[in-house]
This record gives structure tokens, C-alpha cells and sequence, in this order.
């Protein structure tokens, strides 16, 4: 009979940190589902060189007067060596 309601102490306090955990882990999930819409808002336009066509983020292209986007300022120079 004592091990009995020993069982059912040690049942009970699992149980419930079972359900703590569970708890913890949809808060963690509700607040990285949350974080995800303002990490959307924050990406950026990808643009294409206009040299090699490699596709570059809008804040690392090297743009050029006519609108002409470039992966690096070595490629915008093999494009218009005068400018
Ligand atoms: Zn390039």
C-alpha cells in the first residue's frame, strides 16, 4: 500500500512537469511565430549584377548611374571602365 501512493506521488509530479515543459515548449513556438512576420519585414530586395548575373541583397550592390546594379565594384568597372 505505501508503494502504492508512492507511485502515484512520483506519477503526479512527472505528470506535471510534463505539462510545464509542454507549456514552455507552444510559448517558445507562439513567440518564434511571432518573430517570423517581423524578420519578413526586415528582408531585403535581392538584386542581379548586371556583369555575371549573380543575384546580391539591395544593401551590398554597387549601383551605377544608369540603374545598372553590380555584385562588386570590380564588375561595375569591366562595365563602364570610364565612369
Ligand atoms: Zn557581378
Amino acid at each position: 500500500m505505501k508503494f502504492l501512493i508512492w507511485a502515484v506521488i512520483v506519477f503526479l509530479i512527472v505528470a506535471w512537469i510534463m505539462r510545464n515543459k509542454n507549456a514552455a515548449n507552444r510559448a517558445g513556438t507562439g513567440q518564434s511565430g511571432a518573430a517570423a512576420p517581423g524578420r519578413n519585414t526586415q528582408s531585403e530586395a535581392i538584386l542581379q549584377c548586371a556583369h555575371c548575373g549573380v543575384h546580391v541583397p539591395a544593401s551590398e550592390a554597387v549601383r551605377h548611374a544608369p540603374g545598372a546594379v553590380f555584385c562588386s565594384e570590380a564588375h561595375r568597372r569591366l562595365t563602364y571602365p570610364d565612369a
